[in-house]
């Protein structure tokens, strides 16, 4: 369905924890549980966004394969919603063993985060002694043949931004898209203003070229030789909200129409009623305000919160 500004809304990002194994310094997550809903009552809420209008899902948290039920989640949702696609999105730490039964759930895209191929960056910026475990996991989400692995990095100025021609290099090796996303303000998370634009990065790669097939977030770049793509993703500095086509419902009912926005609207009193399901789920859609506002300072909540 359309929001209020005419934004055709057809992708659902679902929050199915905020707990999280790692510390990313950008990303704000602490201490944080909460109710969490049941496989079922997802999948309650993945039908209702379904009729709504939803034809893609992503999985996502705080760390999505905490859940030993991620699994299930996915079967229920996958069939209860019938997306085009479902995807996932993981700092990949458990990604090796819990791989192939995501693929058999109906999982078709994996997003694995990856800042650097460092290890002592790595644990720097995770807080976890971990990348050989994540390297694991890429290499088996490649194996198992999904349709889409891609690679999200955030870099940081001066902590990590010396790894970015190693990440682009993975492109080169594999076929998978490196994506690189800018730096959003967080709450919690890194306070310095160390968010390398796009640009500037780009500029580092002369040798890539503009290829076709942006999907409306990210800018796509290859080159001669390589098997997969790079992405650019510029939520600050080429803010993207006017085409923006997505919600989101946090682990514990609530949808939350827009990444920057503190508003919130409850789907828990409605879960076992669909018909005042989907009504709830249309009037937050309808509700999706304009954009973000990190030009005038604001800052998003921790982003383990509202899943990236
Ligand atoms: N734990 C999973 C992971 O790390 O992939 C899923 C949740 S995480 C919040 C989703 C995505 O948000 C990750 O790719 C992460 O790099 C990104 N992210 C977190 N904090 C960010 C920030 N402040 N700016 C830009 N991206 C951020
Ligand atoms: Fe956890 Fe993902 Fe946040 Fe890192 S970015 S702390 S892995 S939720």
């Amino acid at each position: 369905m359309k929001d209020r500004f005419g934004r055709e809304i057809d992708y659902l990002r679902i929050s199915v924890t905020r707990r999280c194994n790692f510390r990313c310094a950008y990303c704000g997550a602490g201490e944080a549980g909460g109710e969490e809903l049941s496989p079922a009552q997802f999948a309650a809420a993945a039908a209702a966004f379904r009729r709504a209008g939803i034809r893609k899902i992503r999985l996502t948290g705080g760390e999505p394969l905490i859940r030993g039920d991620i699994d299930e989640i996915a079967a229920r949702v996958n069939a209860a919603a019938a997306p085009d696609y479902l995807a996932i999105t993981t700092n990949g730490v458990l990604l090796k063993e819990k791989a192939a039964a995501l693929k058999a759930a109906g999982v078709r895209g994996v997003n694995l985060s990856l800042d650097t191929l460092d290890g002592d960056c790595f644990r720097q910026l995770t807080g976890a002694d971990a990348l050989p475990a994540v390297l694991a996991g890429l290499e088996t989400a490649l194996s198992l043949g999904f349709d889409k692995v891609k690679i999200n990095a955030v870099l940081l100025r001066g902590v990590n931004d010396d790894g970015a021609e190693k990440l682009v290099e993975l492109a080169r090796e594999y076929p998978l898209d490196v994506r690189f996303i800018e730096l959003m303000p967080a709450e919690g998370g890194e306070q310095r203003n160390l968010m390398i634009p796009a640009d500037e990065l780009l500029r580092r790669f002369p040798f890539l070229k503009p290829v076709p097939g942006g999907d409306g977030t990210a800018a796509h770049y290859s080159a001669p030789g390589f098997r997969g793509r790079i992405g650019m993703i510029s939520p600050v500095t080429k803010k993207f909200c006017n085409g923006c086509n997505r919600v989101r419902l946090l682990s514990d009912g609530r949808v939350k129409p827009c990444l920057g926005q503190a508003e919130t609207y409850d789907l828990r009193p409605y879960l076992e009623d669909a018909e005042q399901l989907y009504r709830a789920v249309a009037a937050a859609i309808e509700q999706k305000p304009a954009g973000h506002h990190f030009e005038r300072g604001a800052r998003l909540a921790p982003m383990n919160t509202i899943g990236g």
